[in-house]
């Protein structure tokens, strides 16, 4: 590949991100051993945010997956293709990013079924490399590849689980939503809300978050939080662009839309 076209897996800018812990300095070590992590946590609590930031601080091209119940190991590997001159090789992204040495995210890998979750095993012991059986290659992946990973423990059921033998090829970070002051600072800087509208949000967030296993699967996400702040910002009235970004996205359930309505007016008046 040339260098034009790894370009294309570049970060241009730095994206905005703010460490909640140590997760920055624990990130750099695995790097440097090429380790395999694992960013577990709810959804929209700032995972992809910080496998972008850290692929940029490291000067590494970044690649992201997706990854869902239909992907097969060819999505990931590559596959023939038929074109005017005949049968043509195309490498799928975890070989791209293998050969250019690129950190490759597999978002919400437990969504992939587990014969597709399997091809990364060679690539995560001390082989590093990646068969490409159809084309009778052995790929040895390029120094600088690191692959690195996405879990929802929330979403874990007897269908959907890593399998231990794919679980422990992984060191792993725990994420959460950031506490308060935090998120508080992160929803501001991310929509131009000032920091009192911000933490008003945060806090109808916690309201929502201890009604999780009580009517309600996932809390309100940090990413959440950031829609409902970027709409205010556009000059929305708070208590709707609340009702858009954090009652009506998160539940179908009429009572349990009315004890989130009530939570968002204990802080905003419509
Ligand atoms: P995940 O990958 O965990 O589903 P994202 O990384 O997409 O979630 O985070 C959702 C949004 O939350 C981001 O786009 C960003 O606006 C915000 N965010 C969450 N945590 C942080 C953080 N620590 N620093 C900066 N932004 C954050």
């Amino acid at each position: 590949m040339t260098e034009m076209s790894i370009d294309q897996f570049r970060l241009k800018a730095e994206p905005y991100y703010r460490p909640v812990g140590n997760e920055v300095d624990l990130f750099e070590a695995a790097y440097a051993r090429r380790m395999p992590v694992m960013l577990k946590g709810p959804t929209g609590c700032g995972k992809s945010r910080f496998v972008e930031y850290m692929a940029f601080k490291l000067g590494r091209p970044l690649i992201t997956v997706a990854c869902n119940e239909d992907m097969t190991a060819s999505d990931l590997v590559g596959r023939f293709l038929l074109d005017k001159d005949g049968t043509r090789w195309q490498d799928g992204p975890l070989t791209t990013a293998a050969r250019i040495g690129a950190i490759c995210y597999l978002d919400e890998v437990v969504e992939a079924r587990q014969d597709t979750t399997v091809v990364i095993h060679p690539l995560t012991d001390y082989r590093r490399c990646l068969p490409l059986d159809k084309k009778q290659e052995l790929l040895q992946a390029h120094e600088d590849f690191q692959l690195v990973i996405s879990y929802n423990p929330g979403y874990q059921s007897l269908m959907k689980d890593l399998k231990p033998s794919t679980k422990q090829r992984f060191g792993a970070l725990a994420f959460d939503y950031p506490e308060a002051e935090l998120e508080t600072e992160i929803v501001a800087a991310e929509t131009g809300v000032d920091k009192e509208i911000a933490g008003k949000l945060v806090q109808i967030a916690h309201r929502a978050r201890n009604l999780k296993g009580h009517g309600l699967d996932e809390g309100i996400s940090t990413r959440l939080l950031v829609y409902a702040g970027q709409i205010i910002a556009e000059g929305v009235d708070p208590v709707l662009a609340c009702k858009m970004t954090l009652v009506t996205p998160l539940t179908d359930d009429p009572d349990m839309q009315e004890t989130l309505e009530a939570a968002v007016a204990t802080y905003f008046f419509a």
